[in-house]
């Protein structure tokens, strides 16, 4: 079953075409990886799918409805999508637990005692159990993205992007946000990512979609896109990240 389809999305800022005729199709717990050079439109792409930014023309639908409908409910839409960004986003101001059972409570309407036993659960998943009451500038960059990832799973996505979250670690915290994403293909979750990570590309991704200058150029499982691919420029690409 397919959790989101993207037709035919072009996208331009001030002229420049940024995405240019997108198609892409995510199955129920497929993990595809965008990969691209810095500027080619990966993350356009994301916060088209999660409304941050209209699409010029082109239909995406999640769960077989239209979301780049002008009439759609975007809280609604977003409820749907967890998203994760490259700076952690966590609220500074508030403890861990009150980051991750904000938006069951506030969004979906969660008691805050099902949303905090939730979080909880979530926390130990994570190996953050003991962390609850600390706050954002008490934890390493690698715990903070790992709160933002229970974050935006605590509102139970159907999908989940995450637009480059180790880019702001060191290597060593990267290893464990990559661990968690990688726990979180094992439970089924459908996601989107983009990464500069290669050897996690292949490892993770079920599909590799290149894009290339807003063109989705090449799209297919991660060992034919890394050892086979088909357009010179993926391999040119490949060969300056390899
Ligand atoms: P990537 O994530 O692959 O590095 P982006 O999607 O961030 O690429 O950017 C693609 C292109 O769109 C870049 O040329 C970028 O400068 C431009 N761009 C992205 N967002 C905006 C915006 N809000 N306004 C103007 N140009 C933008
Ligand atoms: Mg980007």
């Amino acid at each position: 079953m397919s959790v989101l389809t993207i037709d035919g999305v072009w996208k331009n800022f001030h002229g420049h075409h940024v995405l240019r005729g997108v198609d892409l199709e995510v199955h129920s717990h497929e993990v595809v990886c965008l990969i691209g050079a810095s500027g080619s439109g990966k993350s356009t792409l994301l916060r088209c799918v999660n409304l941050l930014e209209t699409v010029d023309d082109g239909v995406i639908t999640l769960e077989g409805r239209e979301i780049t409908d002008p009439r759609v409910d975007v809280d609604d839409v977003r409820k749907r999508i967890g998203t994760v960004f490259q700076a952690y986003n966590l609220f500074p101001h508030m403890s861990v637990l009150d980051n991750v059972t904000l938006a069951p409570r506030q969004v979906h309407g969660a008691s805050r005692e099902q949303a905090e036993q939730q979080a909880h659960d979530l926390l130990a998943r994570f190996g953050l159990a003991d962390r609850a009451r600390a706050y954002p500038d008490q934890l390493s960059g690698g715990q903070q993205q790992r709160v933002a990832i229970i974050r935006a799973l605590a509102t139970q996505p159907r999908l989940m992007l995450l637009d480059e979250v180790t880019s702001a670690l060191d290597p060593v915290l990267v290893r464990e946000v990559l661990g968690v994403i990688r726990e979180l293909k094992e439970t089924g979750m459908t996601m989107i990512l983009t990464t500069h990570e290669m050897s996690f590309c292949r490892d993770i991704a079920d599909t590799v979609c290149f894009l290339d200058d807003g063109v989705l150029l090449e799209k297919g499982p991660p060992e034919k896109i890394f050892t086979d691919p088909e357009h010179r420029r993926t391999r040119e690409f490949l060969h300056t990240v390899l």
